[in-house]
Order: C-alpha cells, then structure tokens, then sequence
C-alpha cells in the first residue's frame, strides 16, 4: 500500500526522454505510484515499444504517450496540447530527456555546442514553462528538472554537457523565485554515473569504469531504479516544501575528493 503523502492517483505526469534510460525507470515509479503518465521521445518506433509494454502493465488509459522534439518551441507547445488533450491538466513535469556529446572545448563543433545546450537546457525552459502557464492557472505542480553530478563538478572532454546541467541548476531556481508562489514545487535531481545507453561505452571501457567505482564513495555504479524514490517524492506532496533544490543521488561522488 502506498503512503498517501506518496499517492500519485489520479495525478497526470509527462515525462521527456521516458522511452527508455533514466527517463522510462522514472516514468515507470510515478505509474507504480498511481500517475497517468504520458511517455515521451522522438523516436515513435522505440517509443510505442515502451507504451505498449507500461499499457500491458499500467493499463490502456492510464499511459499515453506523444512525440515530439523539445528543442522546437512550436513542437513543445502542440505535443504539450495533444499530451493534455488525451491525458488531462499535467500535474507533474520531469524535463529528463538529454544528450552528450564527448569532444573537447578547443575541437568541439559549435553545432554540437548549441545541440547540446538546447537539448539539456533549453528544452527545460521550453517544456517547463508551456506546461507551468496551466499549472499556475489551477494552483499546483511539480517540475523536476533533471541535473548531473556535471551541476556541480567538471570532467574533461564534455564541456558542453557542463555548462548546460549547471545552467539547470539556476533555472531551477529561476524558476522557483518567479513560480513558487504559485503553489508549484520545482526541484532538481542529479543523477550520478548511472549504467545507461549513454553510458554504455563508459561501463565498457576498463580503466573507466574502474575510476568511476573508486570514485564513488558507494563503489559501484548507480541504476536506474535508484531515480525511482527520489522522483516519487519529488512528485509527490510528500515534498510540498521543498523548493528549488538539487538533490544529488550520486552515491556520494560529490561530497568526496
Ligand atoms: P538516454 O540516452 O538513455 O535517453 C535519452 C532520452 O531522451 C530518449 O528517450 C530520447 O528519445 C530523448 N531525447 C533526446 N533528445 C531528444 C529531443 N531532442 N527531443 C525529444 N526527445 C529527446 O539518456 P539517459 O537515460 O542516460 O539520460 C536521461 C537524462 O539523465 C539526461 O538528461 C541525462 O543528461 C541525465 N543524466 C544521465 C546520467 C547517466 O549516467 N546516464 C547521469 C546524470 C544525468 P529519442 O531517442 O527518441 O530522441
């Protein structure tokens, strides 16, 4: 049984990037919690592969999920439409889908710079605020932007992830200075070194992957599930005063040197 400060019945969730990784694990603990829950991505193969199997699961009419790509403003605005016409207000935003991309500053492509930054952060503001002028209209939400241990520490050869994941840290605060009296909780979860599609060449590479584990105070790589609790709480009125945060779910990597 779920506690009821958990309780996410009745409760609409749009999750970006949820056909699969960290994104899909999320949008899978909010269904468990009760949400209806609109799944997200570009690719509507791979994405209609991660609906059929949560409808088999959750139910028909309790998962929807649309396409679209979050760095085309007037793409955000009509997939955020079609997303509530078929599932209702959304009461609960997770900006979680993102890129990498590893080339260093002084050979990187400033396409590349500018895909990444509008991928990882732009899109945040583009989605969050589409969806934010309902909720401000009905009084209540819950955004979770999704971060980085690269919110607060740097690592060579992904200067553009960098900057775009601390650029999510101070729009989340942006947004809870001007949002916050409006009854909406936005806060940020920062995934550690978590074994993903995005990841899968670095769990590959020995030397890598070694480092990682002995870098991280817990010794060992982070899961998708371990997103799971954290965005259950912050989705839920279990966390209705907490504004504005980043909470890292990283093992310990950033409190140790
Ligand atoms: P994946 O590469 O596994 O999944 C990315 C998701 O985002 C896919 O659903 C993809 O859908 C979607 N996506 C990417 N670009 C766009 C776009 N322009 N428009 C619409 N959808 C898009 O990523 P992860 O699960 O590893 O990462 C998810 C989030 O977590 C990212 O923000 C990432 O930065 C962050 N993170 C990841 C960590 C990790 O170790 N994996 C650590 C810290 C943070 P499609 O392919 O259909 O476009």
């Amino acid at each position: 049984m779920t506690h009821p400060l958990f309780d996410l019945s009745d409760r609409v969730a749009l999750v970006t990037g949820s056909s699969r990784g960290i994104g899909r694990e999320i949008a899978e603990g909010l269904a468990e919690a009760g949400a209806t829950v609109v799944l997200h991505g570009r690719d509507a193969d791979r994405l209609e592969q991660t609906r059929a199997d949560f409808a088999g699961r959750f139910g028909d009419d309790r998962i929807r999920a649309v396409a679209f790509d979050i760095t085309d403003a007037d793409q955000v605005v009509a997939g955020v439409a079609e997303a509530e016409r078929t599932a209702g207000p959304i009461r609960i935003l997770v900006n979680n889908a993102g890129v990498q991309h590893r080339v260093p500053l002084l050979d990187l492509d400033p396409a590349d710079w500018q895909r990444v930054i509008d991928t990882n952060l732009t899109s945040a503001f583009l989605v969050g605020r589409t969806v934010a002028r309902g909720m401000i209209e009905r009084g209540r939400g819950k955004i979770i932007n999704i971060a980085s241990v690269q919110t607060d520490l740097a690592r060579a050869s992904i200067g553009a992830y960098t900057a775009s994941k601390g650029g999510v840290r101070n729009l989340t605060r942006a947004m809870t200075v001007e949002w916050a009296e409006h009854g909406i909780q936005i806060n940020a979860l920062a995934p550690g070194y978590i074994h993903t599609e995005m990841t899968q060449k670095l769990v590959d590479d020995e030397a890598f992957n070694s480092w990682i584990v002995g870098r991280t105070p817990a010794r060992r790589w982070g899961r998708t599930l371990d997103l799971k609790g954290p965005a259950v709480w912050l989705a839920s009125d279990g966390s209705d005063f907490v504004n504005g945060q980043v909470v890292f779910v990283d093992g310990g990597m950033t409190v140790v040197v």
